[in-house]
């Protein structure tokens, strides 16, 4: 049995975002991943990097995901360079929709908040349907409201998890996919983890293992409430330029597709996709975008969100004397990104994680 340094249970888009973190910072690190059966959100997302909308009623978060999307440009750069990976990163805003006169009514509260509790770098501004022509001629005219944030972006999302992954290894981590961590066990000076494949001594670990963290945190005393929320998701054939800035419903990828997303189902553990949600979704999308009629959709799917009881992100590491422990769960793991790996993983090697980040202990479900 070898001992690892610090052992990262989990690559989808926590884990390898703070593996990479942590071999950034010259750090021996192991990451152990499922096979390809397993679930894992990073392969299901919709790519976006989104401020707009985040953490009116939970400032420490609203701050953290600007602060993440302040990170990306450099982050960007920084994989393309080490790794080859272009992993399509934009951020020329982002416009989210509102469909009705009620929900612009409650948004335009909603963003007035967060503007208050984020400070000075959260800008935005509601379109009136000439500024909107203006910025996305093929949107239906009619939407009753739309608001524009310029801290909005997406990127491509397997190719950021490819990226985080070859960026892991060039900087001298180790992977070993089809390793499903069973137990863990925490000895003197460190733990062993119990895998499909053997046992693996770990000195330091971190749990980043999606929806499974719900199961392995009280293994370690730790705890990481965590229900499942499947998502469905469409994309089109490729097409001429129809779309100048992603929105939570409608996005063109580098290459051209249309991506329809957004829709929410509390169904266990399925992660198949339904006719019915497919239709409402494509429903949508051409009522905002009606140049998508008789237009194709070349795949759909469903994938599971992480989420925790209140959505925002549960950031735990072991308060007691003896081997360190820490697990990271969150949903927009996409958007978090450069903030776990450039400012998280480093945390990781300090005595205890930054004051700023108390906020999101899991220790809020129990107050
Ligand atoms: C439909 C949908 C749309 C989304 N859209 C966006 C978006 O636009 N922007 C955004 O920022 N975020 C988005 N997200 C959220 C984002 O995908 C997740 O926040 C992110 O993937 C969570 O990362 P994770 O590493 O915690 O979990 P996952 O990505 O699920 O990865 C968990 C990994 O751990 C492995 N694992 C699990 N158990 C074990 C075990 N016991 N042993 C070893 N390995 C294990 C799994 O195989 C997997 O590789 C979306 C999610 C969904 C489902």
């Amino acid at each position: 049995m070898k001992d690892s340094r610090v052992v990262v249970i989990g690559g989808g888009m926590v884990g390898a975002a703070l593996g990479y973190g942590l071999a950034r910072e010259g750090i021996e690190t192991l990451m152990l991943d499922e096979g390809d059966q397993g679930l894992r959100a990073a392969r299901g997302n919709f790519g976006l990097l989104w401020v707009q909308g985040k953490g009116a009623d939970f400032p420490a978060y609203a701050r953290w995901t600007l602060e993440s999307c302040r990170l990306w440009p450099d982050f960007a750069a920084e994989l393309i360079e080490l790794t080859g990976i272009d992993v399509h990163f934009r951020q020329r805003g982002g416009i989210h929709y509102c469909l009705d006169e009620p929900e612009l009514e409650a948004y335009r509260l909603e963003l007035a908040q967060q503007a208050a509790v984020s400070g000075t770098d959260f800008e935005y501004q509601f379109l009136n349907a000439r500024q909107l022509a203006r910025l996305e001629p093929h949107i239906d005219a009619n939407i009753p409201g739309a608001c524009y944030s310029p801290n909005d972006g997406h990127v491509n999302p397997l190719f950021l998890l490819r990226a985080l992954h070859a960026g892991f290894l060039a900087r001298g981590g180790h992977y070993r996919p089809r390793h499903h961590v069973l137990s863990i066990e925490t000895a003197q000076d460190g733990f062993v983890l119990h895998t499909d494949q053997g046992p693996i001594r770990a000195e330091q670990l971190v749990l980043a293992a999606g929806l499974d963290n719900c199961r392995l945190a009280p293994m370690v005393g730790l705890s990481q409430p965590l229900t499942p929320q499947r998502g469905q998701l469409l994309i089109t054939e490729r097409l001429p330029r129809l779309l100048n800035y992603p929105s939570i419903y409608l996005r063109q990828t580098g290459e051209g597709s249309i991506q329809i997303g957004d829709s929410s189902e509390q169904v266990g553990l399925d992660d198949g996709n339904t006719p019915a949600v497919m239709a409402q979704l494509a429903r949508r999308a051409i009522s905002l975008l009606p140049a998508l009629r008789h237009r194709r959709i070349v795949r759909g799917w469903g994938a599971l969100r992480v989420m925790s009881p209140d959505g925002y992100p549960v950031y735990e590491q072991s308060r007691t004397p003896g081997p360190r422990v820490h697990a990271f769960s969150s949903h927009s793991g996409v958007t978090l990104a450069a903030a776990h790996a450039l400012t998280l993983a480093p945390m990781l090697l300090e005595p205890a994680l930054s004051p700023e980040l108390d906020a999101f202990t899991p220790q809020r479900f129990k107050d």
